[in-house]
Order: C-alpha cells, then structure tokens, then sequence
C-alpha cells in the first residue's frame, strides 16, 4: 500500500511517498517558494537529489508536477497506486482528538482554526482542495498536530485568566508538536515491549517543546495558547512576564505585532548570542570562549530542565526521558549538560553510549534511576501510518 505524506507550508510543500508493507520512503522532496519568485522542487529518489528550479505559482501547480514526477521516474506507474494521502495540519482547534478523513466540513474547520495559526491552517486548505482537484477518488486523512495534547486536563491546559476568555475566545492551552510526541510515545512503547510507560519526551529543534506521557497519552506540554510559550528556542523566547510586552512597546514605540516579531524571530538563542539560532553556532561560540554563547546554552538548559522537573513530579514516576529532533537527535553537550542538572534525582547519562548522532540509543547508565534515550522523530511516517489506518477501518 503506498501511502503519500504531506506537510505544507505557505510557500512551500514536503512530501513523502511511503510502501507501507516495509514503511520505506520511496522518494521524497520539498516544492520551495511556492507563490514567490525563484521556486523550485528537490526530490529525493533511489540515494540521487535532484534539484529542478522552475514557475511555481500556487500549490496546485506544485501538486501537479509531484504527481507527473512520480509516474515520470516510474515510482508509480497510475496515480491509482496513491492509496491514500495524509495532511500535517498544525490547528485542530479543541474540535479534533484525534486524525480524521477529509470530508468539506473538516476543510471548513481548518480555515477557521486559521486565527491560532495564520501561517499554517490556510495554507493546508488550500493544499488539500488542490489534491482533491488531481486525485477525486483518492481518500484523503488529516493529522492535527494540537490532537495529542487534547487528553490534558481543563486544569492543566487552562490558564489563570477571566474565564470569559476560554468562554468567549477559546483561550487555553493547545500544545505543538503533538505528531512527533505522539510518534516518540509510540516508538519507545515498541522498543521496550510496553504500553504502560510514563514518558518525557523532550522535542528539541529549532522549535522546542517537552510533554509529559502517561500510557500513551498526553498530561501536559510545554506550548500553550501558541507555539510560543515553554523553553527557550533557535528566535524564540519561550516563556516571558507578559508585562515586558507593553513595557518595551512602549519605550521603543513599537506595535504588538512588532513587539510579537521581536519574541517570535528576534529572541531565543539568537536574541541571546547575537550571533545565531543554530545551535551548532552556538556551540562552535562556547569553544571559542564566546560569553553571550555560553550564556545562551546555559539558558536554554536551564529552560529545559526546569520542565523536565516539573513533569518529573507531575508523572509521579518516570520509565524514559527522550531527546529527539536537530537537538536532541544530535547535540551530545547540550544532552549532557541537560541530565548534569538532573543529578540530584539519580538520572545519570553513560557518557560512551551518549555519543551518539540521529539514531535510536539508549544513552542512560544503568544506575540512572530514569532511562533515558535518543529517539529520532518520523513524524512523516506517523502520518502515514494514520492515514493507512483510517483508510483501512
Ligand atoms: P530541527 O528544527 O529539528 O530541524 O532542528 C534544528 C536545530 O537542530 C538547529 O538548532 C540545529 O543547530 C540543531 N542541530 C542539527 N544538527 C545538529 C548537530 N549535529 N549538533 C548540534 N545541533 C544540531
């Protein structure tokens, strides 16, 4: 069964064509610029990048090559063969506990969960209604990254503000990153024969979020209302005082959508450094010596950590720790300097067996009183794995 997985952006459309039976990639790519002057495609096919710069217009257009490539290259030879095509979507709203098939309504309600996330939900809606256009029959599933999170108790994901606001607005916690949570969940449950596990499942990329898992669902996460809120990230701040908001607004004349520019690409570890939000950067600073480098690794360890604690005491009793994403997946010092802190609760690393790169490992030394692992993320294949279930009900 091949199965296409689809994560599109406002300008830009990654894909991910799976055969189901062994979960491999047959061929993959990104369709970048879409909408914008200099588009062009890259696909990932049989161990070649092919890179082809070319008139993207809008994403019907991208979708149309995409399908023409595929029977071009013989990866499928009718369209037929696409059993089923899965959509990342970024905002379920409160509505959607879990992955559902595409129907008119559930395109209506992406557009209008397009307020908590302007960037994203319109730009899916108009991706699925252009795969509906070129593939009528083909049935369609969407995959809502704030689903995981919707199994957090109202007084965990509520926030201390006039109740009026959940009320009126829908004000309220919403989380992120809830495929790759849900994935890494799932993933250590398979590895270690278990579905009873108490998991922190630590996301750490350019984007960053920590969920705490109970027997495979959701107690709590570290975004809220937006992507926004939790530990520090690559231009993000993470939690603030939401007093500084109004405060600089006013000493540097700027709007709160300025003010909000400034938090969400100007902060993070590159407000801190001043010199970048890569966190290799940022480490390739600290060996130089630089101060506003180190400061910004220690702050965003300090960030991290706190989380961790917090779920630590919230789960009671913890099987795993989990790092994935470009981080996690990859940054021995920022893993160590992470679990140094967590001494005092008995969580130690094998220092030999955390050296490693983006793949599955289990880093803890066997005294550690929490396992801890690395775990890359396929967020892509948890999309396809639930468009294929739904398909097959
Ligand atoms: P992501 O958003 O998951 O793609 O992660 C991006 C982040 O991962 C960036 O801050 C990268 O610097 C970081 N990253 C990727 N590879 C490495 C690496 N080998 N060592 C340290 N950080 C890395």
């Amino acid at each position: 069964m091949k199965i296409m997985s689809i994560n599109a952006g406002s300008s830009s459309l990654k894909f991910s064509l799976f055969d189901m039976t062994t979960e491999e990639v047959l061929i993959s790519g990104l369709f970048e610029r879409i909408g914008i002057e200099a588009s062009c495609y890259t696909l990932k096919y049989k161990g070649d990048k092919i890179k082809v710069e070319t008139d993207l217009p809008d994403h019907s257009v991208a979708v149309k090559i995409l399908l023409e490539k595929l029977i071009e290259l013989e990866v499928i030879s009718t369209l037929e063969e696409i059993e089923g095509v899965g959509h990342r979507i970024v905002h379920g709203g409160d509505k959607y506990t879990e992955s559902v098939m595409v129907t008119d309504e559930v395109v209506d309600d992406i557009i209008r969960f397009s307020d908590f996330a302007p960037l994203h939900n319109p730009a899916h809606a108009i991706c699925i209604k252009a795969f509906r256009e070129v593939l009528p029959k083909t049935p369609m599933v969407v995959v809502f990254d704030t689903a995981f999170h919707q199994t957090i108790e109202k007084s965990r994901f509520l926030y201390p503000v006039p109740y009026s606001w959940y009320e009126n607005y829908h004000v309220r916690k919403y989380g992120a990153h809830g495929t790759s949570h849900r994935y890494i969940a799932t993933k250590v449950a398979e590895e270690l024969g278990r579905d009873d596990l108490s998991i922190i499942s630590c996301h750490l990329g350019n984007g960053g979020s920590i969920t705490a898992i109970k027997n495979g669902k959701c107690v709590d996460t570290s975004m809220g209302f937006t992507p926004h809120a939790g530990i520090m990230m690559g231009t993000r701040s993470g939690d603030i005082d939401v007093s500084i908001v109004p405060y600089v607004m006013e000493k540097e004349g700027k709007s709160a959508s300025e003010i909000m520019n400034d938090l969400n690409k100007k902060s993070g570890f590159l407000g801190i450094s001043e010199l970048s939000s890569d966190s290799r950067d940022i480490e390739d600073g600290i060996k130089e010596g630089n101060e506003k480098c180190i400061l910004a690794e220690e702050m965003f360890v300090n960030s991290v950590v706190k989380y961790i604690a917090q779920y630590y005491v919230l789960l009671g009793k913890v099987d795993a720790i989990c790092f994935t994403a470009g981080i996690g997946e990859n940054s021995v010092d920022a893993r160590l300097e992470i679990v140094e802190k967590l001494a005092c609760l008995g969580i130690k690393l094998d220092i030999e067996k955390n050296n490693v790169r983006g793949k599955f490992a289990k880093i803890s030394s066997d005294d550690s009183t929490v396992e801890m692992y690395v775990v890359p993320t396929n967020e892509e294949l948890m999309i396809a794995k639930d468009t294929m279930d739904i398909i097959n009900k």
